[in-house]
């Protein structure tokens, strides 16, 4: 690991502004993915900037708005009452990602922002385009089984690893950040890009721009909603696939839905045409095959 310098921030407003000058600056929430990829020698700041402090805790509630802060825990999002109550696919989607010991260190924040768990991106050995742009990626034509399928690119076949992002995406969140150029908020469905030609980039956000908080509307497909994940071992494992699915229903009609899948893309994987054909049809069997048709043909 190389030498950092640690800093405790003193408020949002100066760290967003002080950080574009802090040459190889990053900030440092609850560690988890963050510390592990600094002695593996993937992430190599020049100085650590501890947000902890900075992030408000708590989770506001006004008319249909839910406003979850970045610095909340894991476990402590999962668990509370207005996230079970309104959006039990958020709840399970952090119940069903790492161990009880990461969520509680584990923060909103990073969690959208973790890296991915390509092993060829976590060895240093190996070559990968989005540790160092243009080196090549060993992983296409590599040892391949838990990679992307959808969203990927020639340069990178990385699938995206936050649960709690494909929730969110189902949902149509909205994150809000603070950066040097002020505060704005970003739908969450427009928040990660595609790899395209240079996968180091994989969000819109700009260099010291913070994540301060989530926004979730209450709706009935919300209400009504499950996160399924597939994967090797029944915990402290990442989807080998998931969907985060919500219906609104009236007896068996369906009149709006809310779905999103992981483990299988680059980046949360939604297709809005196929929430669409959901609208006005029946819970059968034909429904969904015809709908899971439609998601894997995008
Ligand atoms: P940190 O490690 O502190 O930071 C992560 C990144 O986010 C850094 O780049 C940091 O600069 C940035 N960052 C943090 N907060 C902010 C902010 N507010 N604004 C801007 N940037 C910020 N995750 C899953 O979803 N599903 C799983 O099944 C799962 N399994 C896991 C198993 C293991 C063994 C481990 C180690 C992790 C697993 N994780 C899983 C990942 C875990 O959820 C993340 O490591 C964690 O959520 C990261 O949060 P953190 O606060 O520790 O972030
Ligand atoms: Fe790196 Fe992406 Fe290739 Fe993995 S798939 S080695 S992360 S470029």
């Amino acid at each position: 690991m190389q030498v950092f310098r640690f800093k405790t921030g003193d408020s949002v407003e100066s760290e967003v502004q002080d950080f574009g000058s802090s040459e190889g600056a990053m900030y440092l929430a609850g560690g988890t993915t963050m510390l592990d990829l600094m002695k593996l020698d993937v992430l190599r700041p020049d100085s650590l900037v501890h947000i902890s402090s900075l992030v408000h805790k708590g989770i506001e509630r006004s008319k249909d708005k839910i406003l979850v802060s970045a610095g909340m825990t894991m476990s402590d999002v999962a668990e509370h009452a207005l996230i079970v109550e309104n959006f039990p696919m958020v709840s399970e989607a952090l119940l069903l990602s790492a161990s009880p010991q990461i969520r509680n260190m584990a923060t909103i924040g990073g969690n959208l922002l973790q890296r991915t768990r390509c092993p060829y991106y976590r060895d240093v050995t190996y070559r990968c385009n989005k540790r160092e742009t243009g080196s090549g990626c060993d992983a296409i034509g590599g040892v391949d089984r838990m990679m992307a399928v959808l969203g990927t690119s020639e340069k990178c076949i990385a699938t995206h690893p936050s649960d709690l992002a494909v929730s969110l995406s189902a949902l149509a969140a909205v994150v809000h950040a603070q950066g040097a150029r002020g505060k704005r908020t970003i739908p969450i469905r427009e928040f990660y890009i595609a790899y395209g030609e240079d996968p180091i980039a994989e969000n819109i956000l700009e260099n010291g721009e913070l994540i301060t908080a989530i926004e979730l509307t209450i709706k009935p497909a919300a209400k009504n909603s499950l996160y399924l994940k597939v994967r090797d071992r029944a915990s402290y494992e990442f989807a080998l696939s998931s969907a985060a699915v919500g219906l609104e229903l009236e007896e068996d009609t369906i009149r709006s839905a809310s779905i999103a899948l992981g483990g299988v893309g680059t980046k949360p994987w939604f297709v809005a045409e196929v929430e669409s054909f959901f609208v006005d049809r029946k819970t059968t069997r034909g429904t969904i095959e015809k709908a899971a048709t439609r998601l894997a043909k995008k």
